[in-house]
Order: structure tokens, then sequence, then C-alpha cells
């Protein structure tokens, strides 16, 4: 029986065994292939509209995956001066950004505007500070419009109880203090959440932001926000996002919404997860496998500050074990917990799993890691973090960002 990684050839011409070997451990590995894909299917989403579709970087800021981003032709978006620094470095040009800045200094603000990218407001309060910095100049502000979608409390980032955003019922407040400062408003932006499979919520969001639109003259551009679901639970035959259905009646809404109001702007997505997740898997080692009153556990080198979505958001990661290079899929069965090597005890990947019996020395594969993977990883418990490898399209392994080193550790201090 083949794994999951094995169909869709995820390695190329290496295995796990190889990569590990020649690149260390834990190692999060790409694939090009995948995230190609992935890359295209956004970037294609609205043919039959002006459109762009924003890669929001925070998921992966890999220098290379975001070079192979602007290949693809995407945009991106920046939730930081670090962000937009990078993207800068990758090829980005200052238009093909956009700056969703949250709760920013006077500093960062400026930051953005002097490196020429378009700005989105959070608030009326950032909407003033952008005025005073910025007299007569051009930006979006972020609506909240009081509903939201997600997979967790955390990532639900609309509705009347989430910090983002400007509440829908304030959009005259708006117009004060736009023309208090002589500010063009040309753009509104929303993102109701993070990992939904079912798009209508998302829909009935993008018909409700419509509304709001037309109560501003200066649209060039409208920006529906990201969150499109990645299936984590491949192993167990869940259904990726349906875009194809999801993109037929976004066009639709869309189409209806110009032929209704006579108005056309650039309409904008902003995916992070739905470009990156299915294309990163991390590769660990099994250095213990134990047994605590009945309980069995896996101690492996993927601790939480290489992974930290299962203990952030109870997420699920399906777990595939690789011995001597080939996938270990048949064979005899057992529960165990998957954990990590850090001084916690939440530290657990993957909590009473059914996996084939496991050995020292085995190989485990994380997979959907390539989101909010490397980019929410640290430094804790001094550990160091890991290297990136991407496979590319010709099936060869190449190293994208090297592992940190011990000296790393010491970089900031003024007298080490
Ligand atoms: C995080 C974020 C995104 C991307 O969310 P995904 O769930 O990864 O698609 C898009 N827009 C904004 C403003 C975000 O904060």
């Amino acid at each position: 029986m083949d794994s999951y990684t094995q169909s869709v050839h995820f390695f190329g011409r290496s295995n796990p065994e190889e990569l590990v070997r020649k690149y260390g451990s834990p190692l999060f590995v790409y694939n090009e292939d995948i995230l190609r894909r992935q890359m295209k299917r956004v970037a294609g989403l609205l043919p039959n509209h002006r459109f762009t579709s924003n890669f929001s970087i925070k998921t992966n800021s890999n220098l290379t995956i975001l070079r192979i981003a602007n290949e693809e032709g995407l945009n991106a978006d920046a939730m930081s001066p670090g962000e937009i620094f990078v993207l800068k470095k990758a090829g980005f040009l200052s238009e093909r950004i956009f700056y969703v800045s949250n709760n920013v200094s006077e500093e960062e603000m400026q930051y953005a505007i002097d490196e020429g990218v378009i700005v989105s407001v959070d608030s009326l309060s950032q909407l003033e500070m952008f005025g005073r910095l910025n007299r007569g100049g051009r930006l979006s502000v972020r609506i909240n419009p009081g509903v939201g979608a997600g997979h967790h409390d955390k990532v639900v980032t609309a509705g009347k109880k989430t910090k983002f955003g400007v509440a829908a019922q304030d959009i005259e407040k708006i117009h004060d203090v736009a023309a208090q400062y002589d500010l063009h408003i040309i753009g509104l932006n929303q993102h109701i959440g993070s990992l939904f499979m079912d798009y209508k919520p998302f829909l009935e969001a993008c018909r409700n932001f419509l509304h709001y639109a037309e109560e501003f003259d200066e649209l060039e551009f409208l920006d529906f926000g990201g969150g499109f679901g990645t299936p984590y639970h491949k192993l167990a035959d869940e259904q990726e996002f349906d875009i194809e259905s999801f993109k037929k009646e976004l066009d639709a809404l869309l189409t209806e919404w110009k032929q209704q109001t006579g108005r056309d702007v650039l309409f904008k997505t902003e995916p992070g997860r739905y470009i990156v997740a299915e294309s990163g898997v991390i590769l660990g080692q099994v250095h213990a496998v134990k047994e605590n009153y009945g309980h069995k556990y896996v101690g492996t080198d993927i601790g939480m500050n290489v992974l930290i979505r299962p203990e952030l958001y109870d997420s699920w990661h399906d777990v595939e074990v690789y011995r001597d290079g080939q996938p270990v899929t048949g064979g005899e069965r057992e529960v165990y917990s998957v954990v990590g090597n850090i001084c916690e005890s939440g530290d657990i990947v993957a909590k009473d799993r059914e996996l084939p019996v496991i050995k020292e020395k085995d190989i485990v594969a994380v997979l959907d890691a390539g989101a909010y993977g490397f980019s929410m990883s640290s430094n804790y418990n001094n550990r160091l973090r890991a290297a990136e490898v991407l496979i590319t399209s010709s099936g060869e392994d190449i190293l994208i960002r090297r592992r940190e080193t011990l000296d790393d550790l010491l970089r900031c201090f003024p007298n080490s």
C-alpha cells in the first residue's frame, strides 16, 4: 500500500532517510509541484474579472518560496515591516505588496508609506494616524463585517468579539476622518477567518462586503481576504476545498454586482494556508519509544518549537512513518502519542494516534506543515531552528534555508 507522500512523489528522487542524513533533523521539506499547483489555482480564481491573488506570507516567508510566488504572478500581503522587507528582497515591486497593518507604531506606518506600499488601516485611530503622517494619501480600510468563520476561536478574525477592522456601523466615521485629512479610500479589505472548507459563509460575507463598498466613491479595489481550507485529515479521505465550485459562485456574485452597480474595481483575495500548507512536510527522527502508565509515547525531535499548531489550536496533522527509506503502511498497529523534546507536558504533535508499530530511528513525517509551520517556529529551549529543503519539479532536493547553528543563538547579545 502506498503512503500519501509516496503516492504524490512528495520526496522526488530522494526519500526521508536520505534527506535526514543529508540535511539533519528535524527538517522542513517542500514540494515545488504542489506549491506551484496551488499557486496557479488561486492566481486563476477569477479569469473573468480584474483580479489578483495576494499570498499571505505570514504562513511561509522562505525567500525561495516567495520568489516562486512572484514567478507565478501572485501579489503579496505583508503584516509587518519585516515582511515588506523580505518581499522586496524576493523581487516583489512595492505596488504588488499590500500592508495589512494592525495596531502599528508611527514608525512602522511611516516605513510602509516610504516603501510605497498600499496600507490598510485597522481602526479609526490608525486612520487618523495615517492622515497625520500622510495627508492627502491613498489607502485601504479593513472592515469588520460583524460575522466571522474559522476552525478555532483564535483564527476567527471578524465578528463582534474580535480585535480586527473598523465596525461596519462606523462607516460614516471613516468618511469623517478621511475628509479631515483629505484621504482617498481606494480600497476596502476584510478577512473573516482561517481554514474554512465550506465557502458559503465566505460568499455571504463577500455579498455584505459589496454592499459596504457602495458607500465609497473612490474605490479601486476590494479585497475579500483569505482563509480557504486545507484537508488536514487527508489520510481519512477528507476532500479538498472545492475551489472549482467556489470559483463559479464567486464569479457569478461579482458579475451580478458589476451589472447592478455599474462599477468595476480590481478584486483581490489573500489566501495563505491554501497555497503552502500541503506543499510542506516535517521530517523528524524517533529517539525513544516508551510506555508511561499504559500510554505509549513516540519521542521525536519535532517539538513545539518546530510546529506549534497542535498546542496553539489543537490542530490535527496526519503522520506517516518511514523506515529504511520506505513508508511503513502495513503490519501491526498501536496507539501512540507522538511527542517532542521540549520541557513541557503539552509538547504533543499528534495525540493518541493509531500508527504502525514504531521503532527507534524510524522517521516520522508530519503532513501539511507548509503553512504556519516554520514561520511560527521558535528557539524555545534554545533549540536551533530547522533547515528547509525544496524538492524541485525535476525531483532534486535543494537547501533553501540552512539550519541554525549554536552561534546563531548568540547573535543578538552585545558582549557574546
Ligand atoms: C492570516 C491572514 C490571511 C491568510 O489566512 P489563511 O487562512 O492562511 O488563508 C489573509 N489575510 C489576513 C489579513 C490575515 O491575517
